[in-house]
């Protein structure tokens, strides 16, 4: 597969055309950013990290019946996806308080929740990803109704094979942002990545934070952490081989 024309670089990833009109190619970087872009650093290892958690986990998925972009690993850090159109969400889940909804709603963080939560911001930098329901993601034309409860449906799912796979990695699957896309027939699939970027993860047993908040928190260790996430997910898969 030939890597074409940068297409698009973003803070985490480059993406490139290919000789087939319908697929591109993924690289992932190790740059980090957090805040929109306000706090900007290096997390060395993290590209190819994110690079296999995110193939490895959409694989799972795919297995489970959940349509994503994911074609084929290329090498430690590029992957060839499906060119989808990315609606413009970003779609939140929840299992237990931390980030944003503590803040928000005045809570500690850590709280389980009896069901799950799901909330949309508008992915638009200038505004800063204003939070959105469902009647404006409809009202603004993101998505129409039937596309908005797709969605809704595969980022439950997701949720539910995400949590018991992370669980039996002794690791607890907080909350995540996923983003979708259609296909040129118009149908949704899973986009983006699910990584230790997106997701929080943090130890079951003793709580310690696994994920993107090491950096944005400066709680230090980063490398360390997405090393030890990425050494429980491949322990786990080498064990179902
Ligand atoms: N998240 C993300 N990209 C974003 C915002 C959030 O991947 O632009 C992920 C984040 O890693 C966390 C979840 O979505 O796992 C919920 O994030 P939250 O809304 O609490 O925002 P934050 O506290 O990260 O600003």
């Amino acid at each position: 597969m030939e890597k074409g024309m940068l297409l698009y670089e973003g803070k985490a990833k480059k993406v490139y055309a290919t000789d087939d009109p319908e697929e591109l190619i993924v690289s992932y970087k190790d740059d980090a950013t957090a805040f929109n872009g306000q706090k900007r650093g290096t997390i060395e290892g993290k590209g190819a990290i994110n690079n296999r958690m995110s193939n490895a986990l959409m694989q799972l998925l795919e297995r489970e019946g959940i349509p994503t972009h994911y074609l084929r690993e290329l090498n430690e850090r590029e992957t060839l996806v499906r060119r989808v159109r990315i609606v413009p969400l970003e779609v939140i889940v929840r299992n237990l308080s931390a980030g944003s909804f503590a803040k928000r709603y005045g809570v500690e963080e850590g709280i389980p929740f009896c069901a799950p939560t799901i909330e949309f911001s508008y992915k638009n930098d200038a505004l800063g990803d204003p939070l959105l329901n469902g009647y404006h993601v409809v009202a603004l034309s993101l998505a129409t109704p039937a596309e908005l409860e797709t969605i809704k449906r595969y980022s439950f799912q997701i949720n539910d094979v995400l949590k018991a796979f992370w669980a039996s990695c002794g690791v607890t699957l907080v909350d995540f942002k996923l983003e979708f896309g259609r296909l040129p027939d118009g149908s949704i699939v899973l986009a983006d990545e699910i990584s230790p970027d997106t997701c929080r993860l943090w130890d079951s047993r003793t709580g310690k934070k696994l994920d993107k908040d090491r950096f944005r928190r400066d709680l230090g260790g980063v490398e360390d952490a997405y090393r030890e996430i990425m050494d429980r997910l491949t322990q786990k898969l080498e064990a179902a081989e």
